[in-house]
């Protein structure tokens, strides 16, 4: 494999010069594609692509997954390979399909027993989700996949720590919009109103309940707002404000308890302002649960790969639809460490750049799921 690193490297520079929005991949996919020189393969949720590589035992494949997307960041890291456009690879997807060129075009070169699907996948970033899309494609079922595995570059885990945990490792989201209406007017007669933004004020601190009082703490709750929207003057109460947030869970059990639960604080605080409230619910992702199986298989196999140091527990509120791959056959979803210094740039950062040894660790972290999905 290590001789397939340069190119694979380079090819992540290229991919992280050019990036594409999520939906308008062809390009990256048709740049990959071109990388593995194993054929054309086969489109899949519009703009994505699925290449097959045959094994020598033949039997069920085993699909290595990679992103296509970049993000709508303005890149600040000032390398010679910056994205000069509004796009940016500011998640790691470039390092992710270069890993997986590397793995693929080895597994070629050696011969492999059991056949490889390489999956492209468009739409990581965005809803509709690509992972869904790909899953409803049927082209898992079509190639006989019994197996699908991905690993993600990491910030918060030291560099060349690779975690492999069983069961939940990111969280199931579900976007709401809470809007509540009131009855505005000057803002120096507040009893005459029925001031919206004060409820809403009131939800958002409440909403923080929801995860101290509802959810069992042992598998936690997190419910974030990420944007405001009221009024338009200091002296006039509006008659309405709404509010963008993000339910994630890491247990599917308390989706039902924490949506119930979410109406109830919305509703019940609208009312006791005078006010009403109208909540509106978008699912996003599952719950990521990784098949425990491969992930204690994949540990066995990190373990004895050098300069990589083994994690078997690291999870987050993250979320990652990789999780649809996980509620159709077996998942494994790896996250492999960039390093934690202090003010180390997160994902999705404009200064978020993983370094190129991430290329060859993610890519023995795919070797390890391959190897952990062959065994069984
Ligand atoms: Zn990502």
């Amino acid at each position: 494999m290590a001789t397939e690193l340069p190119a694979a490297i380079e090819l992540r520079h290229r991919a992280h010069a050019d990036p594409r929005a999520s939906g308008d991949e062809e390009d990256t996919a048709a740049l990959v594609v071109e990388a593995l020189g194993a054929g054309e393969g086969v489109q899949v949720a519009k703009t994505g692509r699925a290449v097959l590589l045959p094994g020598s035992a033949g039997g069920p494949a085993v699909a290595l997954r990679s992103e296509l997307d970049a993000l709508p960041v303005t890149e600040r890291t000032g390398v010679a390979w910056a994205s000069q456009s509004d796009l940016m690879h500011a998640c790691g997807h470039d390092v992710h399909l270069a890993a997986l060129v590397a793995v693929c075009r080895s597994a070629v070169e050696i011969g492999v027993p059991k056949p490889i699907l390489a999956l492209l996948q468009p739409r990581e970033e965005t809803s509709p989700s690509g992972a869904f899309d790909v899953v409803g494609s049927g082209v898992l079922a079509e190639h006989d996949v019994d197996a699908v595995i991905g690993a993600h570059v990491q910030p918060r885990l030291t560099q060349g720590v690779v975690s492999a945990a069983p069961g939940p490792v990111n969280a199931s989201t579900d976007e709401f919009e809470v809007i509540v209406h009131g009855q505005g007017g000057h803002a120096g007669y507040p009893h005459l109103l029925r001031d919206p933004i004060l409820a809403l004020s009131q939800v958002v601190v409440s909403l923080q309940q929801l995860a101290s009082r509802r959810i069992d703490p042992i598998f936690g709750a997190v419910c974030s707002i990420g944007r405001i929207q009221a009024g338009a003057a200091a002296n006039v109460v509006p008659n309405h404000a709404s509010a963008f947030g993000s339910l994630r869970l890491m247990r599917a059990a308390d989706r039902d308890v924490a949506l119930d639960a979410l109406a109830e604080i919305v509703q019940g605080t609208a009312k006791a302002h005078g006010c009403t409230a109208e909540l509106r619910i978008s699912p996003c992702e599952p719950v990521l649960h990784n098949d425990p199986g491969l992930a204690t298989r994949a540990q066995a196999w990190l373990a004895r790969t050098p300069r990589i140091d083994v994690d078997t527990e690291f999870r987050s509120f993250g979320a990652d639809d990789f999780a649809h791959y996980c509620g159709a056959t077996r998942g494994l979803m790896m996250f492999v460490g960039l390093g934690d210094s202090a003010g180390a740039p997160s994902l999705h950062d404009e200064r978020f750049l993983p370094q190129d040894t991430a290329v060859g660790l993610v890519a023995n972290a795919l070797i390890a799921g391959y190897l952990a999905a062959m065994e069984s």
